[in-house]
């Protein structure tokens, strides 16, 4: 049997961050088995629909890396794979089960709905439904006459099509990630499959198009567990075989409680969608980890491991690896906690991974002087989780210090420091290749022949020359500045602080 998985979102919004890692773990599981994976779009409800949803999906998936095999985007056997392209399969299936006696006509008002809830309500009912015992008071194919349920369906009387739920009957299956799962039939409602606009709901969609689609795997988030004992008799009822199902944990708030939300993200200062987003009604915009500065590699690595671990502590996967080191077994049932830092984390190590040149490409295009570009890489590389934070730590290569660190000049702004000062400009006079080795060098010679240990000077040294108490390698700094500049800071920095 060849795996073949689908990611099925429904286009009422950007896709969640969470829905993204639902994607990755479909992608990596067929990639791991050798199968394929679909992307089908589930817009049977069609008052949900948002313009660029759509879009938006195909956008994130292709730039985290999820290649798609078959379904939107990239054609295939048992297309469509929008369901709204699809009404007349599903017409057709919800009369098989008509045929069959496992599906039933309603005729019920929205009135007469309402009253019997009231009714059952008054009666201390609990499970207040369409069910078993319900249905028997209420009007649809069961309990009215053959004959008034022909005369009702060739009037255009308006109708649904309800799933005929037996009343006693076990539900058991096992859910890959949370084990045996078992349900009564009777906690289950004679679920609408038709609606009477005559388009599918999604419970019949889901099921008709996972069949047809040969789909072998269901992975899918925890808020469609509850939906999975339904599912689970939809596919008894047709006869047919049911996939194997696995619901992912949740993505939890920063905090560990309750699920992560969009205002997550807006009161923790982080995006919870892979771009951005500007909504086409109220123009609001959500931020995108693409636009944030993420590389989607690092998104890919940080979000495999939101529910699911290799078996060890490895953090670091390439794509190859994570498909190497899949196993659907590892996925946890417990919750997964989103920790911006820890993405911002998995963004600085691949970072670090990348060549200079690359960043500094990357840089230019905000700075737009190559050469410059090149240098403050190196001096940045290490200290920043992205490269946008490049050119703001180190706004002193491109301005001399306007003012001083305070604190620090009252601490290191000393006698010692001030004899110094001297010593060290008399040493970059004198370095004629000024390259960062030979003008540390010339420095550390001449203060220690003059008796002053470098330590001690080094942070004045750096405050006269960025303003700062703290930074990126000084010598390398001196470099870049030349030595006209460097020599004029210190002597500027001699006379405003004394
Ligand atoms: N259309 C559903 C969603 O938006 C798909 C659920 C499933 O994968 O079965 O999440």
């Amino acid at each position: 049997m060849s795996v073949r998985v689908r990611f099925a979102p429904s286009p009422t919004g950007p896709l969640h961050i969470g829905g993204v890692r639902t994607a990755l773990y479909n992608y990596l599981f067929a990639r791991k088995m050798g199968g394929k994976m679909l992307l089908r779009i589930e817009d049977t409800d069609q008052t949900r629909l948002v313009p660029g949803a759509q879009d938006y999906i195909l956008e994130a998936l292709q730039w985290i890396g999820i290649s798609i095999d078959e379904g939107v985007g990239s054609g295939g056997e048992l297309g469509p794979y929008v369901q709204s392209e699809r009404k007349d399969i599903y017409a057709r299936y919800a009369q098989e089960l008509l045929d069959k006696g496992q599906a039933y006509y309603a005729f019920d008002t929205p009135e007469e709905l309402d009253q019997m809830r009231k009714e059952l309500e008054e009666a201390k009912v609990d499970n207040i439904s369409y069910n078993a015992f319900t249905r028997m008071k209420m009007k649809n194919s069961i309990t009215l006459p053959a004959g008034e349920v022909k005369a009702k369906l060739e009037a255009g009387e308006p109708y649904v099509i309800r799933l005929k739920v037996p009343l006693k009957d076990e539900i058991r299956f096992k859910d890959l990630v949370r084990g045996w799962v078992s349900v009564h039939s009777s906690t289950i409602d004679d679920k609408i499959l038709m609606k009477s606009d005559g388009m599918p709901t999604y419970h019949l969609a889901n099921i008709v198009d996972d069949h047809l689609m040969e789909i072998t795997h269901v992975i899918r988030g925890e808020e469609w567990l509850p939906s999975a004992p339904l599912h689970i008799l939809l596919y008894k009822a047709f006869g047919w075989q049911a996939p194997e199902f696995a619901h992912l944990p949740l993505l939890l708030k920063p905090e560990g409680n309750g699920k992560l939300s969009k205002r997550d993200g807006v009161l923790g200062d982080f995006p919870v969608f892979p771009l951005e987003w500007k909504d086409p009604v109220s123009g609001d915009i959500s931020r995108g980890f693409r636009e944030d500065g993420y590389y989607p590699e690092a998104v890919m690595n940080f979000l495999a491991l939101l529910g699911w671990n290799p078996g060890n502590d490895q953090e670091l996967m390439s794509r190859e690896e994570l498909i190497e080191l899949f196993d659907i077994h590892n996925i946890q049932k417990a919750g997964a906690r989103f920790d911006v830092n820890k993405a911002k984390w998995f963004n600085q190590q691949y970072l670090r991974k990348k060549e200079n040149d690359v960043l500094a490409a990357e840089l230019d295009k905000e700075i737009g002087n190559p050469a410059l570009s090149a240098r403050i890489v190196e001096l940045m590389k290490d200290r920043v989780d992205f490269v946008r934070e490049m050119k703001a730590g180190v706004p002193f290569v491109f301005e001399a210090p306007a003012e001083y660190d305070k604190e620090v000049a009252a601490k290191k702004w000393d006698d010692l420091a001030r004899n110094a000062m001297p010593v060290i400009t008399a040493a970059l006079a004198e370095v004629t290749d000024f390259a960062s080795q030979h003008i540390h060098d010339a420095i550390f010679g001449q203060l220690e022949a003059a008796g002053i240990k470098p330590g001690k000077v080094m942070q004045a040294l750096r405050l006269a020359v960025t303003g700062e108490g703290k930074g990126p390698d000084l010598m390398l700094i001196m470099e870049i500045l030349g030595k006209e500049e460097t020599v004029r800071r210190i002597g500027r920095a001699t006379e405003v602080l004394g």
